[in-house]
């Protein structure tokens, strides 16, 4: 049996792998559950899914747990706070630990997932941007492995000889990650300028929380993902493409230098990269509606318009600019997102923050995460200074 951490279970990652998991009583078990405030939806989680530990990030909630999960007659250790994740993602009541937790905040539970020699599942693609040589470095000494859950990397992942091989040896050219443009795809910059957080949530394809979705609108979620490529398979910058591909079903493409394109396909369905990841390298059904070639109609692919949407041109800027560039842009962003779903700032003023930012802090050698905290820390308090000049 395979005991499976959920970090963000409350999530919309975290929903899809409980609901793989509960279809392979066989195989997995949901031994532990997290959640960062959402007390009455991680306790509903508990009585279906009776993990051995539920943890709520925010210690002020862990009574009410408690109270909760007796009331309920679960029976199930409670722990809180982020030292409490980092733990059970270490510990022995995991064999695999899902990274599903939104944001920088979930850092701390992968990095101690991949010391600790865990199947690391990583869908927390910002731990990966803000720290990759330290996460690398991680799994390395931990011994253990690194499944990307992330749709276009799984995919990627798919298509590559034996997982995550050298690419220059292993013939590979290119690696071609598809977008699908989000809900704004073939706007101008003039139909932006007003857009609301409900409508930049309104994703066509794929249905995700909150702040990936914006990153998905302003293509900063391709962004990241092209520096989180670079680290998962030590592709160059100059090597990894982004097509836009507006119908979600091609998922990413790995170009040989023999002019082979291999592709992964298939329904815009998380679970299908959840339930190869937890099974790899075996195969398990996921429950996703089987594509069918029939009637998909046809596929387009396009050039991303990188003058409209500035933060995807400016991830392939911090990637080329290298040391922790990439956690100024990601932590940039994290802060301008949040003050956009909060209606304090413009659509088009995210990139301008980044932009900010990246100017701001010039980019320093990454040492060790105690100082990539730090930087973190400085460009979050670089880009509020910049929210109140820009909202002033
Ligand atoms: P979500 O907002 O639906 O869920 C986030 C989860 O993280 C929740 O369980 C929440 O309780 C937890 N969380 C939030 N802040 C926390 C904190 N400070 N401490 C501890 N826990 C915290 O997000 P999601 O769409 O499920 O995305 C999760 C991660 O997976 C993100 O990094 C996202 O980029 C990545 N991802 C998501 C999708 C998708 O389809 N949703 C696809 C690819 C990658
Ligand atoms: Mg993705």
């Amino acid at each position: 049996m395979n005991k499976v951490a959920v970090l963000g279970a409350t999530g919309s990652i975290g929903a899809s792998t409980l609901d793989v998991i509960a279809r392979h009583p066989d195989r997995f078990r949901a031994n532990i559950l997290s959640a960062h405030r959402n007390v009455a939806a991680l306790a509903a989680l508990c009585a279906t899914h009776r993990p051995e530990l539920a943890v709520i990030a925010d210690p002020a909630l862990e009574g009410e747990l408690a109270r909760r999960l007796a009331a309920d007659g679960v029976r199930c250790e409670v722990a809180s706070g982020q030292a409490a994740l980092a733990a059970a993602a270490a510990g022995t009541q995991c064999d695999t630990v899902v990274a599903a937790i939104v944001g920088a905040a979930g850092l701390d539970s992968t990095l101690a997932a991949a010391r600790a020699g865990k199947r690391l599942l990583l869908a927390n693609k910002e731990s990966i941007v803000l720290a990759g040589p330290l996460l690398l470095e991680a799994l390395r000494t931990g011994g253990g492995e690194l499944i990307p859950v992330d749709s276009e990397h799984n995919a990627i992942f798919q298509c590559l000889p034996g997982g995550r091989p050298n690419l220059r040896a292993s013939g590979v050219r290119k690696l071609v990650l598809t977008a699908s443009g989000g809900p704004f795809r073939g706007r101008s910059r003039a139909e932006l300028a007003a857009v609301t957080p409900d409508q930049a949530c309104k994703h066509p394809k794929w249905s995700m929380g909150r702040k990936i979705s914006v990153d998905s609108a302003t293509l900063m979620n391709k962004g990241l993902e092209v520096i989180e490529a670079h680290h998962l398979f030590g592709a160059p910058a100059a090597a990894i493409e982004v097509a836009v591909h507006p119908q979600s079903l091609v998922h990413s493409l790995v170009e040989y230098v023999d002019g082979s394109v291999l592709a992964q396909l298939g329904n815009p369905d998380m679970r299908t990269a959840i339930a190869h990841a937890l099974a790899w390298p075996d195969r398990v059904e996921s429950g996703v509606t089987p594509l069918n070639l029939a009637t998909c109609g046809a596929l387009e692919f396009g050039a991303p318009d990188l003058d409209t949407f500035r933060c995807l041109a400016l991830a392939f800027q911090a990637l080329r600019a290298g040391g922790d560039a990439p956690a100024i842009l990601n932590a940039a962003n994290e802060v301008a997102v949040e003050a956009f779903l909060a209606g304090a700032l413009p659509f088009l003023a995210i990139a301008e923050v980044v932009e900010g930012v990246l100017a701001e802090l010039p980019p320093q050698a990454v040492v060790d995460v105690e100082s990539l905290v730090a930087r973190d820390g400085e460009a979050r308090a670089a880009a509020r200074r910049l929210l109140l000049r820009s909202c002033s």
